[in-house]
């Protein structure tokens, strides 16, 4: 049976771990961390990612701000906000949570962001960063997937990943870091995406699988060998009648035919869910410790 990667445990001591830390700053006269989420529209999928964000950071004793706009707000007005934010001392993390209504330059507006408080990991410079190797923002998905295989002590150096999605929040940034030397690091990366052909001679051939493609049930069991690490990123809404909601989450793995020929897993909800949640929360702290650093060189 493999074993579930579970994120809401290793989330939970990792949000432990920091509400401690800023217990500690506060006792000693600091502001908490602060965090700012711009929410854009009504769009249903956005309203649950930014209020599970604004609930993690009232967890480990952040502050959390939720700047709410219409849809109709110009990128004007959009970019002047994130330019009183970047300005603004007492907030150390940004997100603009995407994605934003078709008038608007989702990359302008997140090339507005000043990097170091561009806690999503997205700006260019972050992702130049990630792709040297030098300090800097990590993108939260990625980065809390690292956080999670650490937690688990899955070994990465010398194996074969292979990652299916080579998007820019997901795929791209996980093939970096998972190839970077260093802990979590260290891999042979094989990134596959909708051109690549057969597939399946890549995923069978893998030690660990990053299914990052957004298709319900894509990666099923004879797609992948025994012993084999598999984590799903994939959150699709699908309708289910029996759900309250009229829907459930589902991840781009097979689970029923994978889990068994896998020795770790994760599961979908509560696998890569709520460690993006907690990369998101580290990139905080550690913005605010890098603001508190500064101020005292
Ligand atoms: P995306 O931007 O749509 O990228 C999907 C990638 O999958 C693309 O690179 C695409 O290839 C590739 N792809 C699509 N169909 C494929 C196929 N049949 N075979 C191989 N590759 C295929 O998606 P994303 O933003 O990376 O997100 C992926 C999934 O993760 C979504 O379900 C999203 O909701 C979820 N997600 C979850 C979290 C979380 O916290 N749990 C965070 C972020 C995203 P091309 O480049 O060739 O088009």
């Amino acid at each position: 049976m493999a074993v579930i990667l579970d994120g809401r445990v290793v989330s939970a001591a990792l949000k432990e771990e920091m509400r401690r830390d800023v217990e500690n700053m506060v006792a000693s006269g600091l502001r908490p961390p602060h965090l700012v989420a711009i929410l854009v529209g009504e769009d249903g999928g956005s309203m649950t990612y930014v209020g599970a964000k604004e609930k993690a950071c009232h967890e480990v004793g952040f502050t959390g701000t939720v700047i709410r706009y219409p849809a109709t707000v110009t990128e004007d007005e959009l970019l002047a906000k994130v330019q009183e934010i970047n300005e603004n001392d007492q907030i150390d993390g940004l997100i603009v949570q995407l994605p934003l209504p078709a008038h608007i330059n989702e990359n302008k507006v997140t090339l507005a962001i000043a990097p170091e408080k561009d806690v999503d990991g997205f700006h260019d410079v972050n992702m130049g960063r990630l792709a040297k190797g030098s300090p800097g923002v990590k993108p939260a998905t990625p980065y809390g997937i690292t956080l999670m295989l650490k937690h688990y002590g899955v070994e990465t150096s010398g194996k074969h990943v292979v990652i299916i999605g080579r998007s820019n929040i997901v795929g791209r940034p996980m093939s970096i870091l998972l190839s970077n030397p260093g802990e979590t690091g260290n891999a042979t990366v094989t990134v596959c995406h909708s051109r690549t052909h057969n597939l399946t001679e890549f995923t069978r051939n893998a030690d660990i699988i990053v299914a990052a493609l957004g298709k319900p049930g894509f990666l099923t069991g004879d797609m992948v060998k025994d012993g084999v690490v598999v984590v799903d990123v994939g959150t699709t809404r699908v309708d289910d009648a029996s759900k309250k909601a009229g829907w459930r989450l589902c991840g781009d793995v097979d689970f029923a035919t994978v889990e068994p020929k896998a020795s770790a897993i994760t599961p979908v909800p509560g696998g890569v869910g709520p460690m993006t949640i907690a990369g998101l929360l580290v990139n905080t702290l550690q913005a605010r410790k890098a603001q508190l650093a500064a101020r005292t060189a």
